[in-house]
């Protein structure tokens, strides 16, 4: 079943409600604006949107609500306030379903809105309110059998579904990142991968197909040995079809329609100096299997500056993957932590920043993400800032060091250039 809603006025509403479905998803809007709510086809709220706020559920039953009010504002609700909100949504379509099943509505004209799709709405409404904060709070309780705390994604893969091939970073000691602090850093054997993807399959049932790439967590998944990495995603390609990597642009597009639960390819994190543990062959077989895109925490070009964050290898070492990278078929994702160093390291950050960006092949399948600083609590970057006299920079300070980098960064061809984006992680919600 493809996209199909019902714009309806019942005799007992204020206002009319549409109410769409597709595989995935069920919306519920009021008036054809809000408050609006989506949920999973097995019925788990994904978001609610009240008219000036919005508010996205993790799957491990929290609440990040988002607005703009001079500026970004992005903030954790606490449970107390969760609740109510939680509440009112599966009322909602509680009460959607009570009139559908029960009494006269009329359909008004709206974009797809027709009759015949209602069966299919009243069984999308059916599911959704079998839920309820009590059930939330037990999925999140499976949710956190099946996986580790899932830490960080990059922005584009907020929504891909994550796969846990090794668990932590194997590093773990940059003094600005605190985000695999509490595991120690493993490799899962094919057998527990294998494991954990049948978890993960049950887990999101039939809402796994909103899940459209996979991504191959934690940190540094793809720094395994080539052996263990083509073991480990021989298990993926045993229970997920994946989008062969040699298709044109038009059969993509076939691809994706003829494979509506295919997943379009394979993401990871990988440490810029690990990279060359593979042979060029070896990376190209590595995108043959389905890898589309790396993600480099390169921080900075500047080499002192990597020393102070304690961030291992060099910026030859990241320019080295990146080209590994690119000559075998793998798109990258290029991080760049804005605000590093504060004062005492800007100008260069932005000169060797801008430098080394420049001198990668970089092109219209790639990223350059822009990262603000975020002081992580029990980050001990804070501490060593202090102690050596290291300014944080402003929030204008930052934006105008930003700036200088997009602004010195120079395609190496104007028609082919890498997607400039922003990676606030104070937005990451899974
Ligand atoms: S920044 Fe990357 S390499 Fe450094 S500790 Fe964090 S996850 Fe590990």
């Amino acid at each position: 079943m493809r996209f199909q809603a019902a714009f309806l006025k019942f005799e007992t509403w204020d206002e009319p409600i549409y109410i769409s479905r597709r595989p995935g998803v069920v919306n519920l809007q009021l008036n054809l604006k809000y408050p609006a709510y989506a949920f999973d086809s097995v019925g788990r709220l994904l978001h609610v949107f009240d008219g000036h706020k919005n508010y996205l559920r993790s799957l491990d039953n929290r609440y990040l609500s988002k607005w703009r009010q001079n500026g970004k504002r992005i903030e954790w609700i606490s449970k107390e306030a969760a609740i109510p909100i939680v509440r009112e949504s599966y009322a909602v379509a509680s009460r959607a379903l009570e009139s559908l099943s029960s009494e006269k509505f009329e359909v008004l004209p709206a974009p797809k809105s027709s009759p015949e799709s209602i069966p299919y709405l009243l069984e999308g409404l059916r599911t959704v309110s079998s839920w309820n904060w009590e059930r939330l709070e037990e999925d999140a309780k499976r949710f956190k059998r099946v996986y580790k705390p899932v830490s960080i994604l990059p922005p584009d893969q907020y929504m891909a579904l994550v796969l846990q091939a090794t668990e932590g970073c194997w590093y773990n000691k940059c003094t600005f990142c605190t985000f695999y602090r509490d595991r120690r850093f493993r490799i899962k054997s094919p057998e527990e991968f294998e494991k954990h993807i049948l978890q993960v399959k049950e887990f999101f049932g039939s809402a796994i197909v909103l899940r459209k790439n996979l991504f191959l967590a934690d940190a540094n998944a793809l720094m395994v040995s080539y052996r263990t990495l083509v073991s480990l995603l021989e298990v993926v390609h045993r229970h997920f079809e994946v989008m062969p990597a040699t298709l044109t642009r038009e059969e993509r597009i076939r691809w994706r329609t003829e494979h509506p639960g295919g997943l379009h390819g394979i993401y990871s994190f990988i440490d810029a100096f690990t990279t060359g543990r593979k042979t060029p062959e070896e990376w190209r077989d590595i995108a043959r299997r389905g890898v589309r895109r790396a993600y480099i925490g390169m921080e900075s070009g500047h080499a002192p500056l990597l020393q102070f964050l304690r961030k291992p290898g060099t910026p030859e070492d990241i320019l080295n993957a990146v080209r590994e990278l690119k000559e075998a078929g793998i798109a990258v994702g290029v991080i760049i932590l804005i605000g590093a160093g504060g004062d005492r390291f800007y100008e260069g950050h932005v000169r060797d920043t801008v430098e080394l960006l420049n001198s990668m092949p970089l092109d219209h399948e790639d990223l350059i993400y822009f990262s603000r600083f975020v002081p992580l609590p029990g980050a001990p970057y804070i501490e060593i800032a202090k102690e050596v006299g290291v300014k944080p920079l402003s929030a204008e300070e930052m934006s105008l060091q930003e700036n200088e980098i997009r602004s010195g960064f120079v395609p190496k061809n104007p028609n082919d250039r890498p997607k400039f984006s922003v990676y606030d992680i104070r937005e990451f919600i899974y």
